[in-house]
């Protein structure tokens, strides 16, 4: 979804009203489709005093499934984000700013990569969550399942990641 903001670069004072629902179906992320259902976008493109920003609120489902025990966390979230538009950089790169050259500004793009940014880098059910058996599966949360499992040897730790890979 493309949204043309070139008129806004050319008149001070002016804004546009963003409302829209996004297909972000094939982002994912842990091997995962990352959204159940379109992603919720309202906000608001202005140009005060000849700077170009683009503020909006993003709701969505996330379907994600706690690190260690697997149990599914989908939920609704909402988050905020604001970015300042420009057509070229003139000073040194600046990350904040967002390069538009031609004034259209692909949403889609820009909201998958804010959410995928903002993301935790691990999500669990609960801090302190016990994870699965190793022997059995089942989920240690419900209680403990009687297998006998040895403390775990980090050096063996490292062969697992090996072998994932
Ligand atoms: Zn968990
Ligand atoms: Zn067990």
């Amino acid at each position: 979804m493309i949204i043309d903001l070139s008129k806004l670069f050319d008149n001070e004072g002016e804004s546009a009203g963003i409302a829209c629902a996004l297909d972000l179906g094939n982002v994912a992320r842990w091997g995962r489709k990352l959204f159940d259902g379109p992603v919720k976008v309202t906000g608001r493109a202005e140009n005060r005093a000849g700077i170009v920003s683009v503020s909006y609120a993003a709701d969505f489902i996330l379907d994600v499934v706690c690190d260690r025990c697997l149990t599914s966390l989908a939920r609704p979230w909402r988050m905020e984000f604001s970015h300042i538009m420009v057509l070229s950089l003139n000073r040194e790169d600046n990350d904040e700013f967002i390069v538009i050259p031609d004034g259209r500004l692909d949403l889609a793009e820009l909201v998958s990569s804010d959410i995928l940014l903002e993301l935790p880098t691990s999500i669990l059910c609960d801090e302190g969550c016990k994870g699965l058996c190793p022997v059995c599966g089942k989920n240690l949360n419900n209680g403990d399942c009687g297998c006998k499992r040895k403390p775990r040897d980090p050096r063996l730790d490292k062969l697992r990641e090996l072998l994932q890979e």
